[in-house]
Protein backbone atom coordinates (compact mmCIF):
# COMPACT_ATOMS: atom_id res chain seq x y z
CA UNK A 1 0.00 0.00 0.00
CA UNK A 2 2.75 2.45 1.42
CA UNK A 3 4.68 1.48 -1.70
CA UNK A 4 1.84 2.24 -4.18
CA UNK A 5 1.34 5.49 -2.53
CA UNK A 6 5.16 6.38 -2.96
CA UNK A 7 4.81 5.76 -6.36
CA UNK A 8 2.19 7.45 -7.28
CA UNK A 9 3.53 10.42 -5.14
CA UNK A 10 6.87 10.89 -7.11
CA UNK A 11 4.53 11.13 -9.87
CA UNK A 12 2.48 14.05 -8.35
CA UNK A 13 5.69 16.08 -7.25
CA UNK A 14 8.87 17.77 -8.18
CA UNK A 15 12.11 15.24 -7.82
CA UNK A 16 13.38 17.64 -5.29
CA UNK A 17 10.18 17.92 -3.31
CA UNK A 18 9.73 14.18 -3.24
CA UNK A 19 13.00 13.42 -2.22
CA UNK A 20 12.75 16.22 0.06
CA UNK A 21 9.93 15.52 2.18
CA UNK A 22 8.23 12.09 0.76
CA UNK A 23 11.29 10.10 0.98
CA UNK A 24 12.39 10.29 4.45
CA UNK A 25 8.85 9.64 5.75
CA UNK A 26 8.94 5.57 6.86
CA UNK A 27 5.99 3.63 7.05
CA UNK A 28 5.28 1.72 10.29
CA UNK A 29 1.47 0.30 9.91
CA UNK A 30 -1.65 0.45 9.28
CA UNK A 31 -4.30 0.28 12.23
CA UNK A 32 -8.01 0.31 11.45
CA UNK A 33 -8.09 3.26 9.10
CA UNK A 34 -5.24 4.92 10.14
CA UNK A 35 -1.64 4.89 8.75
CA UNK A 36 1.29 5.43 11.07
CA UNK A 37 4.19 7.12 9.40
CA UNK A 38 7.30 7.80 11.36
CA UNK A 39 9.21 11.32 10.33
CA UNK A 40 12.69 12.66 11.03
CA UNK A 41 11.94 15.36 13.23
CA UNK A 42 9.61 17.97 14.57
CA UNK A 43 10.15 20.33 12.20
CA UNK A 44 9.65 18.26 9.52
CA UNK A 45 6.19 17.26 11.08
CA UNK A 46 4.92 20.46 11.10
CA UNK A 47 5.96 21.02 7.61
CA UNK A 48 4.42 17.77 6.45
CA UNK A 49 1.32 18.96 8.48
CA UNK A 50 0.98 22.17 7.11
CA UNK A 51 2.05 20.79 3.46
CA UNK A 52 1.86 17.13 2.29
CA UNK A 53 -1.10 15.72 4.81
CA UNK A 54 -3.89 16.28 1.84
CA UNK A 55 -1.67 15.10 -0.55
CA UNK A 56 -1.06 12.10 0.97
CA UNK A 57 -4.34 11.38 2.32
CA UNK A 58 -5.84 11.96 -1.22
CA UNK A 59 -3.23 9.60 -2.22
CA UNK A 60 -4.01 7.01 -0.62
CA UNK A 61 -7.37 6.89 -1.79
CA UNK A 62 -6.24 6.83 -5.20
CA UNK A 63 -5.02 3.49 -4.26
CA UNK A 64 -7.58 1.80 -2.80
CA UNK A 65 -6.99 3.49 1.29
CA UNK A 66 -9.97 5.53 1.24
CA UNK A 67 -11.04 7.54 3.94
CA UNK A 68 -7.67 6.30 5.50
CA UNK A 69 -5.61 8.50 8.02
CA UNK A 70 -2.33 9.51 8.27
CA UNK A 71 -0.93 9.46 11.83
CA UNK A 72 2.48 11.19 12.63
CA UNK A 73 5.11 9.41 15.23
CA UNK A 74 7.91 11.51 15.08
CA UNK A 75 11.83 9.57 15.46
CA UNK A 76 14.00 10.35 18.68
CA UNK A 77 16.79 10.10 16.46
CA UNK A 78 18.23 12.41 14.85
CA UNK A 79 18.65 11.82 11.22
CA UNK A 80 22.49 10.56 10.55
CA UNK A 81 22.25 11.17 6.95
CA UNK A 82 20.05 12.84 4.48
CA UNK A 83 17.27 10.76 3.65
CA UNK A 84 17.92 7.77 5.90
CA UNK A 85 15.43 8.10 8.76
CA UNK A 86 16.70 6.64 12.13
CA UNK A 87 15.10 2.82 11.41
CA UNK A 88 15.01 1.58 15.02
CA UNK A 89 11.60 1.28 16.12
CA UNK A 90 12.61 1.36 20.01
CA UNK A 91 13.76 4.62 20.06
CA UNK A 92 10.63 5.99 18.80
CA UNK A 93 8.35 7.60 21.12
CA UNK A 94 5.42 9.34 19.49
CA UNK A 95 5.76 13.18 19.13
CA UNK A 96 8.83 13.35 22.01
CA UNK A 97 11.70 14.20 19.82
CA UNK A 98 14.23 16.59 21.40
CA UNK A 99 16.93 18.19 19.51
CA UNK A 100 20.31 17.24 20.27
CA UNK A 101 22.21 20.37 20.22
CA UNK A 102 23.94 20.24 17.26
CA UNK A 103 20.67 18.88 15.27
CA UNK A 104 18.49 22.40 15.18
CA UNK A 105 15.75 19.68 14.01
CA UNK A 106 13.09 21.92 15.93
CA UNK A 107 11.95 25.63 15.40
CA UNK A 108 14.57 27.95 17.11
CA UNK A 109 12.48 30.01 19.14
CA UNK A 110 12.02 33.36 18.49
CA UNK A 111 13.38 34.86 20.76
CA UNK A 112 17.23 32.69 20.54
CA UNK A 113 16.76 33.92 16.77
CA UNK A 114 19.55 35.77 15.46
CA UNK A 115 18.13 37.86 13.11
CA UNK A 116 21.61 39.79 11.32
CA UNK A 117 19.64 42.68 11.10
CA UNK A 118 20.85 45.76 11.51
CA UNK A 119 19.34 48.00 14.28
CA UNK A 120 20.05 51.07 13.17
CA UNK A 121 18.77 50.73 9.31
CA UNK A 122 14.66 51.87 10.22
CA UNK A 123 12.14 53.82 7.68
CA UNK A 124 11.91 56.63 9.90
CA UNK A 125 15.61 57.12 8.87
CA UNK A 126 14.90 56.49 5.56
CA UNK A 127 14.16 59.56 3.59
CA UNK A 128 12.01 58.86 0.34
CA UNK A 129 12.29 60.92 -2.52
CA UNK A 130 11.24 60.68 -6.48
CA UNK A 131 14.47 58.65 -7.19
CA UNK A 132 13.48 56.04 -4.17
CA UNK A 133 10.18 56.44 -3.74
CA UNK A 134 8.98 53.61 -5.74
CA UNK A 135 11.06 50.74 -3.52
CA UNK A 136 10.23 53.09 -0.42
CA UNK A 137 6.66 52.59 -1.02
CA UNK A 138 7.04 48.17 -1.72
CA UNK A 139 8.94 48.08 1.24
CA UNK A 140 6.45 49.34 3.32
CA UNK A 141 3.90 47.48 1.55
CA UNK A 142 5.92 44.18 2.59
CA UNK A 143 6.41 45.38 6.00
CA UNK A 144 2.78 45.78 7.12
CA UNK A 145 1.50 43.03 5.44
CA UNK A 146 4.67 40.27 4.71
CA UNK A 147 4.12 37.80 2.30
CA UNK A 148 0.42 39.03 1.08
CA UNK A 149 1.27 42.09 -0.65
CA UNK A 150 4.88 41.49 -3.07
CA UNK A 151 6.33 38.40 -3.22
CA UNK A 152 9.09 37.94 -3.68
CA UNK A 153 10.30 41.77 -3.78
CA UNK A 154 13.35 42.70 -5.50
CA UNK A 155 15.23 46.43 -5.15
CA UNK A 156 17.75 47.09 -7.14
CA UNK A 157 19.93 49.82 -7.53
CA UNK A 158 23.53 51.14 -7.95
CA UNK A 159 26.27 51.15 -4.71
CA UNK A 160 25.44 53.47 -1.64
CA UNK A 161 21.73 54.02 -2.66
CA UNK A 162 19.42 52.30 0.06
CA UNK A 163 19.52 48.90 -0.56
CA UNK A 164 20.52 47.24 2.84
CA UNK A 165 19.40 50.45 4.40
CA UNK A 166 15.95 49.52 3.23
CA UNK A 167 15.71 45.88 3.40
CA UNK A 168 16.66 46.30 7.21
CA UNK A 169 14.03 48.64 7.51
CA UNK A 170 11.53 45.93 6.34
CA UNK A 171 12.76 43.31 8.93
CA UNK A 172 13.15 45.57 11.81
CA UNK A 173 9.52 46.71 11.36
CA UNK A 174 8.02 43.57 10.79
CA UNK A 175 10.04 42.41 14.15
CA UNK A 176 8.97 45.36 15.38
CA UNK A 177 4.94 45.05 15.13
CA UNK A 178 5.17 40.98 15.77
CA UNK A 179 8.31 40.13 17.72
CA UNK A 180 7.74 36.30 17.26
CA UNK A 181 8.58 36.31 13.83
CA UNK A 182 11.42 34.49 12.37
CA UNK A 183 12.90 37.59 10.73
CA UNK A 184 16.43 36.48 8.76
CA UNK A 185 19.04 38.92 7.02
CA UNK A 186 21.38 37.38 5.35
CA UNK A 187 23.93 38.98 2.45
CA UNK A 188 24.27 36.45 -0.10
CA UNK A 189 28.44 36.06 1.03
CA UNK A 190 26.96 35.07 4.55
CA UNK A 191 24.57 32.99 3.17
CA UNK A 192 27.34 30.89 0.94
CA UNK A 193 29.89 30.73 3.78
CA UNK A 194 27.11 29.08 5.98
CA UNK A 195 26.50 26.97 3.08
CA UNK A 196 30.04 25.73 2.56
CA UNK A 197 30.56 25.30 6.59
CA UNK A 198 27.46 22.87 6.69
CA UNK A 199 28.68 20.77 3.49
CA UNK A 200 32.08 20.65 5.08
CA UNK A 201 31.05 19.07 8.63
CA UNK A 202 27.77 17.54 6.85
CA UNK A 203 25.09 19.70 8.94
CA UNK A 204 22.84 20.46 5.47
CA UNK A 205 19.82 19.26 7.49
CA UNK A 206 20.46 21.57 10.15
CA UNK A 207 21.22 24.49 7.10
CA UNK A 208 17.98 23.58 5.45
CA UNK A 209 15.88 23.60 8.26
CA UNK A 210 16.92 26.77 9.54
CA UNK A 211 16.40 28.71 6.24
CA UNK A 212 13.21 26.69 5.69
CA UNK A 213 11.96 27.36 9.01
CA UNK A 214 12.33 31.11 8.50
CA UNK A 215 8.81 33.82 8.23
CA UNK A 216 10.73 36.31 6.19
CA UNK A 217 14.37 36.22 4.14
CA UNK A 218 15.88 39.11 3.52
CA UNK A 219 18.89 38.58 1.04
CA UNK A 220 21.41 41.43 0.16
CA UNK A 221 23.66 41.82 -2.95
CA UNK A 222 21.76 38.44 -4.55
CA UNK A 223 24.93 39.39 -7.60
CA UNK A 224 27.50 37.64 -5.93
CA UNK A 225 25.75 34.63 -6.25
CA UNK A 226 25.97 34.48 -9.46
CA UNK A 227 28.18 31.77 -11.27
CA UNK A 228 28.11 30.09 -7.74
CA UNK A 229 26.75 26.65 -8.81
CA UNK A 230 26.19 25.03 -5.52
CA UNK A 231 25.15 28.48 -3.79
CA UNK A 232 22.49 28.74 -6.49
CA UNK A 233 21.01 25.35 -6.66
CA UNK A 234 20.75 25.45 -2.84
CA UNK A 235 19.39 29.11 -2.72
CA UNK A 236 16.67 27.79 -5.12
CA UNK A 237 15.22 25.24 -2.83
CA UNK A 238 15.54 27.26 -0.07
CA UNK A 239 13.35 30.09 -2.71
CA UNK A 240 10.89 27.18 -3.55
CA UNK A 241 10.20 26.33 0.02
CA UNK A 242 9.23 29.50 1.32
CA UNK A 243 7.26 30.64 -1.27
CA UNK A 244 5.73 27.56 -1.65
CA UNK A 245 4.50 28.04 2.47
CA UNK A 246 3.74 31.56 1.82
CA UNK A 247 6.32 33.02 3.69
CA UNK A 248 8.08 36.34 2.23
CA UNK A 249 11.41 37.18 0.31
CA UNK A 250 13.35 40.09 -0.14
CA UNK A 251 16.21 40.06 -2.40
CA UNK A 252 18.47 43.03 -3.89
CA UNK A 253 20.81 43.95 -6.33
CA UNK A 254 22.69 45.84 -7.92
CA UNK A 255 21.90 44.86 -11.09
CA UNK A 256 17.93 44.18 -12.68
CA UNK A 257 17.63 40.05 -12.66
CA UNK A 258 18.42 39.86 -16.63
CA UNK A 259 21.43 42.20 -16.04
CA UNK A 260 23.49 39.54 -13.80
CA UNK A 261 25.70 37.63 -15.83
CA UNK A 262 26.21 34.15 -14.39
CA UNK A 263 23.12 33.98 -12.99
CA UNK A 264 20.63 30.44 -13.91
CA UNK A 265 17.80 31.05 -15.70
CA UNK A 266 15.64 29.14 -13.07
CA UNK A 267 16.45 31.41 -9.95
CA UNK A 268 15.92 34.68 -12.53
CA UNK A 269 12.51 33.84 -13.53
CA UNK A 270 11.16 33.60 -9.79
CA UNK A 271 13.05 36.63 -9.19
CA UNK A 272 10.56 38.04 -11.75
CA UNK A 273 7.45 36.36 -10.12
CA UNK A 274 6.95 39.09 -7.64
CA UNK A 275 7.78 43.11 -7.64
CA UNK A 276 10.77 44.71 -9.13
CA UNK A 277 11.32 48.02 -7.57
CA UNK A 278 14.39 50.40 -8.85
CA UNK A 279 16.61 53.02 -6.85
CA UNK A 280 17.58 55.71 -8.62
CA UNK A 281 20.46 57.79 -7.65
CA UNK A 282 18.94 60.71 -5.75
CA UNK A 283 18.09 63.85 -7.23
CA UNK A 284 19.18 67.39 -5.84
CA UNK A 285 15.96 68.04 -3.62
CA UNK A 286 16.29 64.62 -2.04
CA UNK A 287 20.00 64.97 -1.10
CA UNK A 288 18.77 67.98 0.86
CA UNK A 289 16.82 66.37 2.51
CA UNK A 290 18.75 63.58 3.23
CA UNK A 291 22.21 65.56 4.21
CA UNK A 292 19.69 67.29 6.35
CA UNK A 293 18.25 64.86 8.25
CA UNK A 294 21.71 63.40 8.94
CA UNK A 295 23.70 65.99 10.00
CA UNK A 296 20.72 66.73 12.50
CA UNK A 297 21.41 63.21 13.38
CA UNK A 298 25.02 63.79 14.12
CA UNK A 299 24.23 67.07 15.79
CA UNK A 300 26.52 68.55 12.86
CA UNK A 301 25.22 72.52 12.15
CA UNK A 302 25.14 72.56 7.92
CA UNK A 303 24.20 76.00 6.68
CA UNK A 304 21.89 76.01 4.12
CA UNK A 305 24.44 77.16 1.72
CA UNK A 306 26.73 74.08 2.53
CA UNK A 307 23.81 71.89 2.12
CA UNK A 308 23.05 73.39 -1.65
CA UNK A 309 26.92 73.27 -2.15
CA UNK A 310 27.45 69.64 -1.32
CA UNK A 311 24.04 68.31 -3.28
CA UNK A 312 24.90 70.17 -6.03
CA UNK A 313 28.40 69.55 -6.73
CA UNK A 314 28.97 66.12 -5.81
CA UNK A 315 28.25 62.14 -5.82
CA UNK A 316 24.95 60.45 -5.78
CA UNK A 317 26.28 57.93 -3.95
CA UNK A 318 24.65 58.54 -0.38
CA UNK A 319 27.23 56.99 1.22
CA UNK A 320 29.64 59.00 0.12
CA UNK A 321 27.52 62.42 0.75
CA UNK A 322 27.14 60.87 4.21
CA UNK A 323 30.76 60.58 4.42
CA UNK A 324 31.70 63.92 3.16
CA UNK A 325 29.41 65.43 6.00
CA UNK A 326 31.00 63.44 8.59
CA UNK A 327 34.17 64.37 7.39
CA UNK A 328 33.25 68.03 7.85
CA UNK A 329 31.56 67.95 10.93
CA UNK A 330 35.00 65.98 12.50
CA UNK A 331 37.17 68.88 10.58
CA UNK A 332 34.64 71.60 12.58
CA UNK A 333 34.73 69.78 15.53
CA UNK A 334 38.49 69.45 16.19
CA UNK A 335 39.15 72.93 14.97
CA UNK A 336 36.48 74.19 16.98
CA UNK A 337 35.49 76.68 13.68
CA UNK A 338 31.90 76.87 12.21
CA UNK A 339 30.78 74.96 9.03
CA UNK A 340 31.26 77.46 6.25
CA UNK A 341 31.09 77.36 2.33
CA UNK A 342 34.52 78.14 2.43
CA UNK A 343 35.35 75.41 5.03
CA UNK A 344 33.14 72.83 2.80
CA UNK A 345 35.09 74.00 -0.25
CA UNK A 346 38.59 73.58 1.99
CA UNK A 347 38.16 70.22 2.99
CA UNK A 348 36.51 68.55 0.50
CA UNK A 349 38.97 69.61 -2.32
CA UNK A 350 40.94 66.79 -2.88
CA UNK A 351 37.62 64.66 -3.29
CA UNK A 352 36.25 67.39 -5.70
CA UNK A 353 38.96 67.65 -7.50
CA UNK A 354 39.30 64.26 -8.13
CA UNK A 355 35.70 64.03 -9.00
CA UNK A 356 35.96 66.66 -11.38
CA UNK A 357 38.62 65.30 -13.81
CA UNK A 358 36.87 64.46 -16.94
CA UNK A 359 36.25 60.98 -17.53
CA UNK A 360 37.64 59.30 -20.77
CA UNK A 361 35.83 57.62 -23.76
CA UNK A 362 38.23 54.42 -22.88
CA UNK A 363 36.83 54.56 -19.45
CA UNK A 364 33.65 54.38 -20.39
CA UNK A 365 34.09 51.73 -22.84
CA UNK A 366 35.60 49.55 -19.98
CA UNK A 367 32.90 50.44 -17.46
CA UNK A 368 30.26 49.76 -20.50
CA UNK A 369 31.77 46.45 -21.44
CA UNK A 370 32.65 44.98 -18.01
CA UNK A 371 28.68 46.23 -17.19
CA UNK A 372 27.49 44.13 -20.14
CA UNK A 373 30.32 41.22 -20.09
CA UNK A 374 31.32 42.05 -23.17
CA UNK A 375 35.07 43.24 -24.34
CA UNK A 376 35.80 46.71 -25.46
CA UNK A 377 37.15 45.52 -28.79
CA UNK A 378 33.03 44.48 -29.12
CA UNK A 379 32.15 48.09 -28.89
CA UNK A 380 34.90 49.19 -31.07
CA UNK A 381 33.74 46.30 -33.98
CA UNK A 382 31.37 46.76 -37.10
CA UNK A 383 29.76 44.09 -35.53
CA UNK A 384 25.81 44.12 -35.85
CA UNK A 385 25.13 41.53 -33.59
CA UNK A 386 22.23 42.13 -31.51
CA UNK A 387 23.98 41.43 -27.81
CA UNK A 388 26.64 44.34 -29.10
CA UNK A 389 24.07 46.84 -30.62
CA UNK A 390 22.68 48.40 -27.46
CA UNK A 391 25.69 48.54 -24.83
CA UNK A 392 27.67 49.98 -28.16
CA UNK A 393 24.67 52.48 -28.54
CA UNK A 394 24.80 53.06 -24.65
CA UNK A 395 28.52 53.82 -24.89
CA UNK A 396 28.53 56.53 -27.23
CA UNK A 397 25.89 58.21 -26.02
CA UNK A 398 27.60 58.63 -22.34
CA UNK A 399 30.78 59.49 -24.20
CA UNK A 400 28.30 62.41 -25.64
CA UNK A 401 27.02 63.13 -22.12
CA UNK A 402 30.20 62.82 -19.60
CA UNK A 403 33.26 63.99 -21.96
CA UNK A 404 33.76 67.02 -24.07
CA UNK A 405 34.52 65.04 -27.39
CA UNK A 406 32.92 65.79 -30.74
CA UNK A 407 31.12 63.47 -32.40
CA UNK A 408 33.64 62.96 -35.00
CA UNK A 409 36.46 62.18 -32.01
CA UNK A 410 34.26 59.78 -30.47
CA UNK A 411 33.43 57.84 -33.91
CA UNK A 412 37.16 57.37 -33.99
CA UNK A 413 37.67 56.17 -30.78
CA UNK A 414 35.17 53.44 -31.82
CA UNK A 415 37.46 52.43 -34.08
CA UNK A 416 36.56 54.80 -37.03
CA UNK A 417 32.86 55.09 -37.19
CA UNK A 418 31.52 58.65 -39.14
CA UNK A 419 29.45 61.25 -36.70
CA UNK A 420 26.16 60.60 -38.18
CA UNK A 421 26.67 56.81 -36.73
CA UNK A 422 27.44 58.74 -33.02
CA UNK A 423 24.45 61.00 -33.46
CA UNK A 424 21.99 57.85 -34.55
CA UNK A 425 22.93 56.21 -31.38
CA UNK A 426 22.66 59.15 -29.00
CA UNK A 427 19.08 59.45 -30.58
CA UNK A 428 18.45 56.01 -30.56
CA UNK A 429 19.11 55.57 -26.66
CA UNK A 430 17.56 58.65 -25.49
CA UNK A 431 14.53 57.32 -27.49
CA UNK A 432 14.08 53.97 -25.99
CA UNK A 433 15.19 55.74 -22.59
CA UNK A 434 12.15 57.58 -22.95
CA UNK A 435 9.46 54.45 -22.02
CA UNK A 436 11.98 51.75 -21.06
CA UNK A 437 12.59 52.24 -16.87
CA UNK A 438 14.72 49.13 -17.02
CA UNK A 439 17.27 50.95 -19.38
CA UNK A 440 17.08 54.29 -17.74
CA UNK A 441 18.36 52.85 -14.63
CA UNK A 442 20.80 50.69 -16.69
CA UNK A 443 22.42 54.18 -17.99
CA UNK A 444 21.46 55.93 -14.48
CA UNK A 445 23.92 53.45 -12.73
CA UNK A 446 26.49 53.27 -15.22
CA UNK A 447 26.92 56.92 -15.47
CA UNK A 448 26.78 56.74 -11.64
CA UNK A 449 29.58 54.16 -11.57
CA UNK A 450 31.89 56.53 -13.75
CA UNK A 451 31.73 59.80 -11.46
CA UNK A 452 32.48 58.30 -8.64
P1 LIG B 1 23.45 50.10 -0.69
O1 LIG B 1 23.13 48.88 0.10
O2 LIG B 1 22.44 50.37 -1.77
O3 LIG B 1 24.84 50.10 -1.23
P2 LIG B 1 23.14 51.42 1.84
O4 LIG B 1 21.78 50.97 2.21
O5 LIG B 1 24.28 50.76 2.52
O6 LIG B 1 23.35 51.36 0.27
O7 LIG B 1 23.22 52.99 2.07
C1 LIG B 1 24.43 53.69 2.24
C2 LIG B 1 24.26 54.72 3.31
O8 LIG B 1 23.40 55.73 2.84
C3 LIG B 1 23.63 54.19 4.58
O9 LIG B 1 24.24 54.78 5.68
C4 LIG B 1 22.19 54.60 4.49
O10 LIG B 1 21.62 54.84 5.76
C5 LIG B 1 22.27 55.88 3.70
N1 LIG B 1 21.10 56.12 2.84
C6 LIG B 1 20.89 55.68 1.58
N2 LIG B 1 19.72 56.11 1.11
C7 LIG B 1 19.16 56.83 2.10
C8 LIG B 1 17.93 57.55 2.23
N3 LIG B 1 17.05 57.61 1.23
N4 LIG B 1 17.69 58.17 3.40
C9 LIG B 1 18.57 58.14 4.40
N5 LIG B 1 19.73 57.49 4.34
C10 LIG B 1 20.04 56.84 3.21
MG1 LIG C 1 24.33 47.24 0.48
Amino acid sequence: LWRETLEQLEQKLSPQLFSTWIKPIEFIRVEKSNVFLRVPNRFFLDWIRDNYVRKIEETLADVGAVEYKVEFEVSSRPRQQENSPAKNSEQTKKESFTPAPQAASAKPAAENWNTNLNPKYIFTDFVSGSSNQFAHAAAMAVANNPATTYNPLFIYGGVGLGKTHLVNAIGNAILKKNSSMRVCYYTSEKFMNELINSLRYARMDEFRNKFRSMDVLLIDDVQFIAGKERTQEEFFHTFNALYESHKQIVVTSDKFPKEIPGLEERLRSRFEWGLIADIQPPDVETKQAILKMKAEKNRINLPEEVIQFLSNSITSNVRELEGFLIRLGAYASLTSTPITLDLAREVLKDILVEKNKEITVEEIQKVVAQHFSLKVADLKSPKRLKALVLPRQIAMYLSRQLTSQSFPEIGDKFGGKDHSTIIHAIKKVEKLMEDDFQLRTTVGNLKNALSR
